[in-house]
This record gives structure tokens, sequence and C-alpha cells, in this order.
């Protein structure tokens, strides 16, 4: 394979900074540039910074992301920013004459009760969670229009939809992260203060499926090299868990051995979004690390940037 030069569109991030990470290791260029240098809600700052630098490829991660308070909360932002980011990135990339993108989506597109697990084919077959649809729909978005500059100019642009991720970089703001760093931060600190009780949002009930960002980075790698369709493509770690267990696990990770209280007061969210990724391990992937290991490096992670910094 010869070396690339690839943008990724959102390095700081979770998702890009993973993927800067892989494609360093395998010796390929990495573009980045920083927000206060080009916003990506700003169609002429995206559309002159991709004309002058011309990358061979995009890897899609850039995104107003958060845990499902903050899509809650902020369902403007999450449906603009993501929609202009989006436009920007995919018409620009165009009007350079990029021909390769990797958009990156969210198993939130699917429908809330689509049939388990949720194959590709379940998109736009029913109504979404309500939580997040404001986040789904521009992702729905994103899907759509690398489809269309496919349809109408023959561009290889694909979309790649991961489950719910974590590791490091990940976001462990309590009022707007996702379950996973916000269960680490919330069993640390309880171990750390001496508290006895934790509170976890929710039943417990609903399912969840993880899969570690350096798992998903090799994925949108691979598709970069071996996957050229029109229809996106599932890439998930294959098995879910309770959020009940999930809280279990994250605890005898960190070592906190109190009580785990549920507030029903708060969302599920969705019950269930195993999706099916048979398509992508037919060709060749597989994640590596186990939600187990991943916790504990993410654990370790936290504690050696987080907490240090903080
Ligand atoms: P979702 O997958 O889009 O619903 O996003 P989240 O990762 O934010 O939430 C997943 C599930 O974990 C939901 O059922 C939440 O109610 C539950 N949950 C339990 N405790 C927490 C918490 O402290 N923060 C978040 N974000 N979710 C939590």
């Amino acid at each position: 394979m010869s070396k690339k030069r690839v943008w990724v569109a959102g390095h700081k991030g979770m998702v890009g900074s993973a993927l800067v990470r892989q494609l360093r290791g395998r010796g390929d260029d990495v573009l980045e540039v920083d927000r206060s240098i080009v916003d990506l809600r700003n169609q002429l700052a995206v559309e002159v910074w991709l004309k002058q630098n011309k990358p061979d490829a995009i890897l899609f991660a850039a995104a107003k992301v958060g845990g499902i308070s903050a899509n809650d909360s902020f369902p403007a932002d999450f449906i603009y920013d993501n929609l202009a980011i989006e436009t920007n990135i995919i018409h620009s990339a165009h009007q350079a004459g990029i021909d390769r993108l990797v958009f990156l989506g969210s198993s939130c597109i699917y429908p809330k009760f689509a049939p388990q697990p949720i194959k590709e084919e379940s998109l736009l077959t029913g109504p979404l969670e309500p939580t997040n649809e404001w986040y789904a729909i521009a992702k729905i978005a994103g899907i759509k229009l690398c489809q269309a500059y496919r349809k109408q100019y023959g561009r290889r642009y694909i979309s790649v939809m991961p489950c719910n991720l974590y590791g490091p970089n990940d976001n462990f703001d309590l009022n707007t992260s996702h379950v996973l760093p916000a269960l680490i931060r919330k069993f640390h600190e309880a171990r750390v203060e001496g508290t006895k009780e934790v509170v976890v949002w929710g039943t417990g009930k609903p399912l969840r499926e993880f899969l570690h960002v350096d798992d998903l980075a090799r994925g949108v790698l691979f598709c970069l090299d071996k996957y050229n369709e029109y229809e996106h493509i599932n890439c998930g770690a294959g098995s879910e868990i309770s959020i009940e267990a999930l809280a279990k696990l994250v605890s005898s990770s960190v070592g906190y051995d109190g009580r785990i209280v549920f507030d029903i007061t708060k969302p599920d969210g969705t019950p269930r979004k195993l999706m099916d990724s048979s398509r992508i391990r037919e060709l060749g992937w597989t994640p590596e690390i186990s939600l187990e290991q991943g916790i504990a490096r993410t654990y370790a992670w936290f504690l050696s940037n987080w907490v240090a910094r903080a």
C-alpha cells in the first residue's frame, strides 16, 4: 500500500486521535488543522483549506458528540453543528477533487425498535429514539451526502457506523459524557473519597454494545483500503451488556466496593442497539480488545491524563 496524505477531521477527539495514532503507526502522512484556524462549521474556511491542502483521503471524525443528557439538552447544537460540518466537508472535498473519504456515523441512526442484531438495511425503516434523534438525523444526512456525491459524481465516499465507543481521550465530564467514561469517573471518585453509594442513571436494563476506539480505528483504515460501496457498513464488537452489568464491571476494575443505586428519573434511551457487523467481519476485520482489557486500559489512561491534569 503506497503512503498516503490523510486529513483526520476532528483529530483531537477520541476517534480522531485514535485514527492519527493508527495512521502514523503505518507510516502515512497525517494532516490536522485546529479549530482556531478552521472552524468546520464555516463553509468558506473549509473550502479554502481543502483546496490549499488537497489530502489524498479524508477520515471524517469531526462531530458534535455527547451522551444521552447532552443530546437531550442541546438539540439545536447537535443537529446544526453536525449538518454544517458534514455539508461543508463533503461538498468541499468534492470541489477540491478529493476522491476518498470515510464518514463516521453511529448506531443511533437505526430505528428505536429495529430487529436485533441490526443490519445495515434497517436504516430508515422506522422512528428513531427521541433522546438522540437530532444527532441521528444529522448522521443519516451524512450517509446520504456520501451516497449522493458517489451517485452523481462517482466519488468514492463511504460511511462506517460504529457502536458505542470508549477509550483514551474520551470525555469524562459527567453532564455531557457517555456512560462508560461517566462510570469510570464516578467509581474512581467514590473510591478515592470513600463514598458508599454511586448513582447510575436509568433502570440499568438497557443493553449497549461497546467497542474500544483503537479497534474502531483499525476498522476505519481497513475500510479505507478495502471497502468501496454505496451502502454504509457496521463496525461493532458483536456482543452487548446491560448497563447494570457494565456498572459492576467498571466498579470492580476501578476497585470500588460500595453500593450501586439506579436513578430511574433519568432516561434509559433506546432499549437495545446491537449491530450486525457480519459484513465487515466477512471482509476480514475483527475486534481485538475485550471489554475487560479496554476498561482497564481506559482507567489507566484516565489516571495518568485526566486525574493527573485536574
Ligand atoms: P446512548 O447509548 O446514546 O443512550 O448514550 P449514553 O452512553 O449516554 O447512555 C447509555 C445508557 O447508560 C443510558 O441508558 C443511560 O441512562 C445509562 N447511564 C447510566 N449512568 C449514566 C451516566 O452517568 N452517564 C450517561 N451518559 N449515561 C448513563
